[in-house]
């Protein structure tokens, strides 16, 4: 730390990606990343699009909003268009969190990232023992909620009817619903934007969309909240959309045919994957996100992860109290996740 860095920021945690080795090629299945490309539709207009790099980026987004709005059945002015997700996020800590904010405990490590970032207090709250939700401990809390819908690194969903509870229960306070990995199966709350001034929907191009590289993210809400974000965006940089990933992400959204059989096709991975880890003996958290959470028995999860590392399969380990017993596994194509089970059942050979 240099003696000239803020004192604002002194005690600050910066949050941990997954890992993104180099040393060899990996089966990687550590940061819920899509196996599958971007959509040629939207490979092809941020190619086109790379041919007018040397002009600004439009800061209005006016075609992808128009896109979106169009594909989400909202009006223009409820959407709002952001580097990656954690921006909107980011954006959402600094906006409506002046009472401070409550996530579970067991949940996306960025939260608490965010609001040290922006000083405001939080509070975890423990998830039940099955590791879902206790709808009731969200009730009447008087701060800004983030949830995970479906959580991480669970995979498990809260039902809609829970989600307005949340909403019905903190009329006075913003709650925001992380939407990440809703695509999977997930039952999303856009739908409930008219009906609750006070939600406000965070989802990603970067899991069901095939754009992790290309940084897009968007919150949707009500026309007063997506103004307010828009507020902060044009006050830290209007222009975080580059011109290519505004074109791809058109181009992601126009191809919904392709975009459908992906998702598809990670829900049966998914299946085929659970079904095969538990023949192995493994317990699977009921996942309905593009990544299962998994423990066996007889296997430490530390140990688990390095086995498997150092056989080129990568997965993501968490070494926290209530996590390090498990592994997060991405779902990937169905030659991905044969592999991984393959080289589990080779490592319970050589162990067990
Ligand atoms: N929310 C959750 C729950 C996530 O797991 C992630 C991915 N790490 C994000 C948001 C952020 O994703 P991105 O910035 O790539 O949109």
């Amino acid at each position: 730390m240099s003696r000239f860095f803020s004192q604002k920021y002194r005690e600050l945690t910066p949050y941990t990606p997954g890992e993104q080795p180099r040393d060899m090629r990996y089966i990687k299945l550590n940061t819920n990343e899509s196996p599958f490309p971007p959509s040629p539709k939207a490979q092809a207009y941020a190619k086109k699009a790379a041919e007018d790099l040397q002009l600004y980026s439009d800061p209005t987004c006016t075609q992808l909003v128009a896109a979106a709005a169009d594909y989400f059945g909202i009006g223009q002015d409820q959407i709002v268009f952001t580097n990656g997700s954690d921006d909107a996020l980011n954006f959402a800590f600094m906006a409506f969190c002046d009472d401070g904010v409550v996530f579970p405990d067991i949940t996306y490590g960025f939260y608490e990232v965010f609001a040290g970032l922006n000083g405001i207090a939080w509070e975890k709250i423990p998830l039940k023992e099955d590791y879902s939700i206790c709808v009731e401990d969200y009730i009447g809390v008087n701060r800004t909620v983030f949830i995970a819908n479906p959580n991480a690194p669970t995979g498990i969903a809260l039902p809609l009817s829970d989600i307005e509870r949340i909403l019905q229960g903190n009329p006075d306070h913003v709650v925001v619903i992380d939407e990440a990995y809703v695509d999977f199966g997930g039952e999303s709350a856009v739908k409930l934007i008219d009906k609750y001034e006070n939600l406000l929907v965070v989802q990603t191009f970067s899991k069901s969309r095939s754009l992790a590289g290309g940084r897009l993210g968007f919150a949707i809400g009500s026309r007063a909240l997506i103004q307010d974000l828009n507020t902060i965006r044009f006050s830290t940089n209007p222009y975080n959309i580059n011109r290519m990933t505004m074109a791809a992400g058109v181009g992601a959204l126009e191809d919904v045919t392709y975009f459908r059989n992906n998702c598809a096709a990670i829900e049966a991975n998914r299946a085929w994957t659970v079904e095969a880890l538990e023949n192995l003996g493994f317990s699977v958290l009921p996942s309905k996100a593009n990544f299962v959470f998994a423990t066996h028995p007889k296997l430490d999860g530390g140990w688990l992860y390095r086995s498997l590392k150092a056989r080129g399969v990568l997965v993501r380990h968490f070494d926290k109290p209530r996590l390090d017993q498990h592994v997060r596994i991405t779902i990937g194509s169905q030659e991905q996740m044969e592999a991984l089970v393959q080289t589990v059942k080779k490592i319970m050979e050589e162990s067990l």
